[in-house]
């Protein structure tokens, strides 16, 4: 896989994680009934919900995203307490919406600065996996990092085996996804969970997408082998309403990464908040620049790949 390409790909895994939040979070806590009476599908960027969003805007689950990224391109590094401070700083300003255990894994580490929380029976949410697109870039190239740093982060607030679980497949996903993965590779994963995680089975899908991690990647893992689009997948994870925008945003990562930047809809691209979507791609470039992959080249290219996004916004 060329350079450039896996750069854009990198940028359409972290674009497609900021589209799929706003885009779900007009359908989140709806059932499939309410949204087809309200919007007979729902395909469009047009905020709402019950966050009552401005179109475009994003949620926890891109903004929780951006604080990882952040701390990572600023330490260069692997940083784990960078990330948990972002946390806090975020947490202070307010966010429009904050996961009940994040919110309790915080305060945590504001009140004793440990960067793990115990093994919880009641961690198994999403909301550890609704983050792992900036650290799946940041470690592209080396599948035991991915683990690693999985777990870390995923621990900052999360700590049960299925968070655990459901984080390192999306992100080896992800990963594979941008390197040319098709979709067999991909379900090879996803197998291998199941084999660990019988809970993860998906192949008789009852419809359910709550906030349970088994239930959103069973929701995500359905809808990316069953269409052939990042559109339809999208479109399909959303319309099944539950934890909408995390089952938007995680199958936003996956898609993007596997169908590429060319295949996410211009009109999802311009109606997402500009200030976001000029950040995620940029952090997306920083973050496989930082990876073992571009590192193990950097002696015979110098230069700081990129690439140039501008045209594709227009
Ligand atoms: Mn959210
Ligand atoms: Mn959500």
């Amino acid at each position: 896989m060329e350079k450039n390409e896996i750069l854009s790909r990198a940028q359409a895994a972290f674009l497609g994680l900021a589209i799929g939040d706003a885009l779900g979070a007009t359908t989140e806590f709806m059932t499939p009934g309410e949204i087809k009476a309200k919007h007979k599908v729902h395909r469009k960027i047009i905020g709402g919900g019950w966050l009552g969003l401005k179109p475009g805007r994003v949620t926890d689950d891109t903004e929780m995203s951006l604080s990882i990224a952040r701390a990572l391109v600023t330490a260069g590094e692997w940083d784990l307490q960078g990330i948990a401070d972002n946390f806090v700083t975020w947490m202070r300003g307010k966010p429009i919406d904050i996961g009940s255990t994040c919110r309790k894994g915080i305060r945590e580490y504001m009140r004793k600065g440990t960067l793990e929380v115990p093994l919880n029976d009641w961690d198994a949410g999403n909301g550890a996996v609704m983050r792992m697109a900036p650290v799946a870039l940041f470690t592209l190239g080396d599948e035991a990092l991915l683990e690693t740093c999985s777990l870390a982060q995923a621990r900052l607030t999360h700590h049960h085996p299925l968070s655990d679980s459901a984080c390192v497949s999306v992100g080896q996903m992800v990963q594979q996804a941008i390197l040319g993965a098709d979709r067999f590779q991909l379900h090879a994963i996803t197998r291998d969970l199941v084999a660990r995680h019988p809970n993860f089975r998906f192949n008789k899908y009852r419809g359910h997408a709550g906030g349970y991690v088994v239930e959103t990647m069973q929701t995500v893992f359905h809808y990316i082998f069953t269409t052939a689009e990042f559109e339809e997948c999208l479109v399909g994870v959303v319309n099944q309403g539950g934890d909408a925008d995390t089952t938007g945003a995680i199958a936003g990562m996956i898609a993007g990464a596997f169908y590429g930047l060319d295949a996410i809809p211009r009109k999802w691209l311009r109606k997402l908040d500009p200030s976001v979507r000029q950040e995620v791609a940029e952090m997306a470039v920083r973050l496989v620049n930082l990876s073992p992959l571009m590192e193990r080249g950097r002696g015979d290219s110098p230069q700081e790949a990129s690439v140039e996004l501008s045209e594709k916004f227009a």
